[in-house]
């Protein structure tokens, strides 16, 4: 039997709520492996501290979520480019040599998703419409150009940080007024949506469809609730939609793969189980 016993987790604060562990103890179970997830509840006063620890701990790395991702970034020994790019780390895996390195998977985990909801949508068929421009943006719109996006329109109720973003992406990146989001839809090819609005105990976003083809791909960053009021208007005109929930599922299996060996799948029993949490 291999005594080799591997422990991962995830910093945030608060961190409590985070559907984490139910994902990767399900992976560690399905696949006979020896190990844990927990979840550290890291105060940003210490995190310098609880990064050490992972080395310390004997940890095979962890996952950093909110507010960490982008100050984690200063205790790695290296980060990988696209997280460079991104401007925020998710991931940090142990190297053999105790070196900790950086990624982020949340790019990855969103293009993800959208082939498992649309095999055959490329992000080259039309312009992608971007909504907000936070954290989640910086790092859909990174994987959408790398997946071959030629036109980007990102539209944030700060229209500054829309256009720091267009000045950062280069030529394929435009950002346009948040009041002209309606018109922005036409004859886009997805539409992501990365603002809060829409979340359970938020407002809905004020945005109208109509403009949008119906062969556009409708996601959202949200997964609570699981179809938002953007989502359930875009699948009642015939959009096809996909939520947030795809890509918290599949941005977590490069880690799994680093810190456990194996590189697991989303299947729909993992599904039912991470939804019989909310
Ligand atoms: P963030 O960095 O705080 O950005 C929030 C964005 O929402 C900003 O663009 C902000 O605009 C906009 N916003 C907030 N209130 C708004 C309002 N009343 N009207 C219009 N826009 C508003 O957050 P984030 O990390 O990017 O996360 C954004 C969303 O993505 C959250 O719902 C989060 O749960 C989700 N998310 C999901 C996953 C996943 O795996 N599915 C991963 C990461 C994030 P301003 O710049 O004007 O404030």
């Amino acid at each position: 039997m291999n005594n080799t016993f591997i422990t991962a987790g995830v910093m945030g604060w608060p961190v409590a709520h985070s559907r984490s562990p139910f994902i990767h103890n399900y992976w560690i179970q399905q696949h006979g492996l020896r190990g844990v997830y927990g979840l550290f509840a890291v105060h940003p006063n210490h995190l310098e501290a609880g990064i050490q620890g992972i080395k310390a701990l004997g940890l095979a790395g962890s996952n950093i979520t909110i507010p960490h991702k982008v100050e984690a970034m200063k205790y790695m020994d290296w980060v990988d480019p696209l997280a460079t790019r991104m401007g925020a780390i998710n991931t940090i895996v142990v190297q053999p040599d105790g070196a900790l390195h950086g990624f982020n998977n949340d790019g990855f985990g969103y293009i993800e998703s959208l082939r498992e909801a649309q095999p055959t949508w490329h992000a080259n068929a039309g312009p992608c419409v971007v909504l907000g421009a936070g954290g989640a943006a910086r790092a859909i719109i990174v994987s959408l150009l790398d997946a071959g996006a030629t036109e980007i329109r990102v539209l944030n109720r700060t229209h500054s940080k829309a256009e720091e973003l267009a000045q950062e992406f280069g030529t394929h990146v435009t950002a346009l007024n948040w009041s002209d989001r309606s018109e922005a839809l036409a004859n886009a090819n997805l539409l992501v949506n990365t603002t809060n609005q829409g979340m359970r105990g938020e407002e809905a976003l004020d945005i109208e469809l109509d403009r949008l083809p119906t062969s556009a791909l409708v996601s959202d960053a949200i997964y609570i609730p699981l179809e938002t009021p953007l989502l359930a208007a875009a699948r009642m005109r015939g959009n096809t939609t996909v939520n947030g929930l795809g890509m918290l599922l599949h941005q977590a299996r490069p880690a799994f793969e680093a810190w456990f060996g194996v590189m697991p799948e989303v299947t729909p029993q993992l599904r039912k189980v991470i939804l019989a949490t909310f």
